[in-house]
């Protein structure tokens, strides 16, 4: 194996934390894009709260991102606390399917949930934030290869979804975010998340991983989601 990010040592997380922030910038700006136009969303998915906070700490790390609610909470909770001792705030994502009744848990623990796909979710979440007055940013997941066994809603049905959302159950709903289908061409689908986004008035657009974020900075991401580049390889596979 060649894995550039080795994270045997926590530092090493750091290290490639740094040296991605500087590719993207990079990478911005080959493109004519500002750099800080891209938010980096560190996948901490499968890596320990100990594991993560080095990247906190010493990294200065805040935007995080997690595929799973029921892994997240204990994670986080023991995380924020201990970036709230350093006085930092951070802002976590859940970029994992989303299950109506692990709403009130979303809305509970986490800042931005990227992965609305369906009108339960919609229902559920609606009901969660007038019952807590918490408001979540929102982003809805398109599928954007049709995959069977992938969440998100269908690209010829995302404006239908997104009026459903808005007028039905007065979501505001503030970009989009997609997984292109592993072993294709990224770009395609990159370009179709920037053409459904802008279609419907969308500002964010989070797209691109370890493999293909520098296609998605150029095809107009407005976050990027990272694990492995940052944390390593995941020894067990939970995406
Ligand atoms: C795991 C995961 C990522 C990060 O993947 P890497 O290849 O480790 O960068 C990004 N987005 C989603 C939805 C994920 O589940």
């Amino acid at each position: 194996m060649t894995d550039l990010a080795d994270a045997d040592d926590p530092l090493d997380a750091v290290a490639n934390l740094e040296a991605l922030r500087a590719a993207i910038a990079q990478r911005a700006s080959d493109c004519d894009r500002a750099p800080d136009a891209i938010k980096l969303v560190a996948v901490s998915k499968t890596y320990s709260a100990d594991e993560v906070w080095p990247t906190i700490a010493v990294g200065g790390q805040t935007v995080f991102g997690e595929n799973r609610v029921q892994e997240a909470i204990p994670k986080w909770r023991d995380l924020r606390a201990r970036a709230a001792a350093l006085g930092k705030t951070i802002e976590l994502h859940l970029i994992g399917p989303l299950q109506s009744n692990k709403a009130r848990e979303a809305v509970e623990h986490f800042d931005v949930i990227e992965t609305v796909d369906r009108e339960k979710i919609a229902a559920a979440l609606a009901h969660e934030i007038q019952r807590t007055g918490k408001h979540p940013r929102l982003y809805v997941e398109v599928n954007t290869g049709a995959e069977p066994q992938k969440a998100g809603v269908l690209p010829q049905d995302a404006d239908a979804f997104l009026a459903l959302c808005r007028d039905a159950y007065g979501l505001t709903i503030d970009g989009l975010m997609a997984i292109p289908p592993a072993g294709e061409q990224a770009s395609p689908h990159f370009a179709l998340l920037g053409v459904i986004a802008k279609r419907n008035g969308l500002k964010e657009l989070s797209m691109g991983m370890s493999a293909d974020w520098p296609l998605a900075v150029q095809l107009g991401a407005t976050a990027v989601r990272v694990g492995s580049a940052i944390f390593g390889a995941r020894a067990h596979s939970k995406s």
